[in-house]
């Protein structure tokens, strides 16, 4: 470390900002003092005072000890003040315990040295008014809103920045607690959606309201979330392809209600097309909830955030392709996100590519195999400059720079031109539920963490085709291949040219007079022999994912 960096530290720690850092970012490398404890259970207690904009809370964590550890490092934003944290011991007692603050942590002294396997339970009781999210859901916090008739509208969101921004928590992917308990305490004209199922509601003498929530199964942490409003409720039951029922759930607007009982139809249809492709909607212990926000929409497991305010286009540029798809995406991510989670942010495009590309399949089901080539033309636009899935550890905001999304979802579709149709929907099944016996559990057994290289050998498995040079040039490098085509005395000629010199076996179709034929482009090239006046159309279907010089 030079001089001038040591100072440039010294000063960002001075301000504050370098704690700032963590509390606005997530994931990154795990601190050896957060990789020495595993998260059981989280009991969570908000009251909201909205017209103060803010909140009080107590956090209990339960934790088993992995590696041996004295202090007990959590986060929390700056912006909220700790009141007092103590430990709650096996026989009832309340024992305080000493804490410092520094880098967005909670430095929690826990007086000796815990040892492997040993258990615990510390609470933390803090409040204060919290950050406000800048430009939801992108950058998240508090939103205090209103609706149109002046009643509060609030909702969180936090993916980027973490659940420490409003509560304390383990800020990291990579461990979710076995369960969770939410209680959530507001006005009694209000309703307070959230996460897992409503166990009771509780009414106060100051005129306000508890719903007691549990959420049966692991959960991301980012996906916690508070929606407050007067909603309307518009529910239903959903019979799963597991063969049980589970509760669908709308919390709407009563403005919206109307435009809210139509939308419930279509998300039936929805959970009809997820559970064909990808089987059981996995939280069907819980419900499956839908929250009206005032901001565009996240995947708050078993209560995703609705913002789209009805508008079919609102996630695809304004274009409607005749179905709902922000809610549709959102959906999606309780597959992939919520039953499948990345343990690194690294992975995200198997959260974001693969429900982008869900988008493509359910418009192929309803229009056709035109329709789906062009929904994949409408999605090829993105750029080539980062890596979709780098090997080297990430934080949310830096994953979030490269085109998980779009191009993520076209890698999916020129994946599916290799492998075909049948391996194809099988691997896609299989990452969701690699064991049909997952299909029937509902305790949270399901769930699980994957990374790309999992989807890699389910893909090699199933196809019985060696994958790793796809996966290499598409998802850890940035760049596209080219592919030269040429047609030149009397013959087409074709030759891949790919980043890096990597191995690029990728075979080609042609079309040649209504035939079309598979070629296995060799890396010195290949010449189809042409007659006079033949017409050859490369990659017909448009599988290809390349840049194509002619
Ligand atoms: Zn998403």
């Amino acid at each position: 470390m030079t001089r001038f960096t040591a100072t440039v530290c010294f000063l960002l720690f001075q301000t504050g900002l370098w704690a700032q850092t963590a509390i606005l970012d997530s994931g990154g490398p795990l601190m050896t003092e957060q990789a020495g404890y595993d998260i059981t259970f989280y009991d969570l207690s908000v009251q909201v005072f909205p017209d103060e904009r803010r909140i009080e809370g107590v956090l209990e964590a339960r934790a088993i000890v992995a590696h041996p550890m004295h202090e007990f490092v959590l986060d929390l934003d700056t912006l909220l003040t700790v009141r007092s944290i103590e430990e709650r011991l096996p026989g009832g007692q309340y024992l305080p315990l000493s804490f410092r603050r520094a880098g967005g942590k909670l430095w929690i002294n826990l007086r000796h040295t815990r040892q492997r396997g040993e258990s615990f339970r510390v609470a933390v009781t803090y409040g204060g008014q919290p950050r406000v999210a800048p430009r939801a859901p992108w950058q998240g916090g508090f939103d205090w809103k209103k609706t149109p008739s002046g009643a509060h509208w609030i909702a969180t969101s936090c993916q980027g920045e973490g659940a420490d921004i409003w509560w304390p928590v383990k800020d990291h992917v990579s461990d979710e607690p076995d369960s969770m308990a939410l209680h959530v305490r507001v006005p009694q004209d209000l309703v307070a959606a959230c996460n897992g199922r409503l166990l009771r509601t509780e009414k106060h003498a100051d005129q306000t309201q508890t719903f007691h929530w549990y959420i049966s199964t692991p959960i991301n942490a980012y996906n916690v979330a508070l929606n407050i409003a007067p909603y309307r409720v518009i529910e239903g039951n959903y019979t799963s392809v597991a063969g049980d029922a589970f509760p669908v759930v709308f919390y709407v607007l009563p403005e919206d209600y109307d435009k809210g009982l139509k939308l419930f139809e279509e998300i039936k249809d929805h959970i009809r097309f997820y559970e064909k492709l990808l089987g059981p909607y996995p939280f069907r212990k819980d419900k499956y909830g839908v929250a009206q926000t005032p901001h565009l929409g996240m995947e708050h497991q078993s209560i995703i955030a609705y913002g789209a305010n009805f508008n079919n286009g609102s996630m695809t540029g304004g274009r409607d392709w005749g179905f709902d798809a922000l809610h549709h995406h959102e959906f999606g991510h309780e597959w992939w996100g919520n039953l499948v989670t990345n343990s690194d942010w690294r992975d995200m495009w198997i959260h974001e590519g693969f429900c982008s590309y869900m988008q493509a399949l359910y418009v192929e089901e309803k229009q056709g195999k035109e329709g789906y080539q062009t929904f994949m033309r409408n999605q090829r636009r993105f750029p080539n400059t980062l890596a979709v899935a780098p090997r080297e550890i990430k934080t949310a905001d830096e994953i979030y720079r490269a085109p998980i999304y779009n191009k993520g979802s076209y890698i999916l579709h020129a994946l599916r031109g290799v492998i075909g149709d049948q391996a194809f929907f099988k691997a896609l099944r299989q990452m969701a539920y690699p064991d049909p016996a997952l299909e029937k559990i509902t305790d949270g057994r399901q769930c699980r963490f994957v990374t790309t290289g999992d989807f890699l050998l389910i893909c090699e498995t199933v196809s019985g085709q060696e994958l790793d040079w796809f996966f290499d040039v598409y998802l850890r490098q940035p760049a596209l291949p080219k592919l030269y085509s040429r047609v030149e005395g009397g013959q087409l000629t074709l030759r891949w040219e790919s980043p890096e010199n990597l191995p690029f076996p990728m075979p080609v179709e042609v079309e040649l007079n209504g035939k079309r034929q598979r070629i296995q482009v060799t890396p010195q090239g290949v010449a189809v022999k042409l007659a006079a006046g033949d017409q050859p159309v490369v990659d017909p279907d448009q599988w290809l994912l390349c840049e194509l010089v002619r």
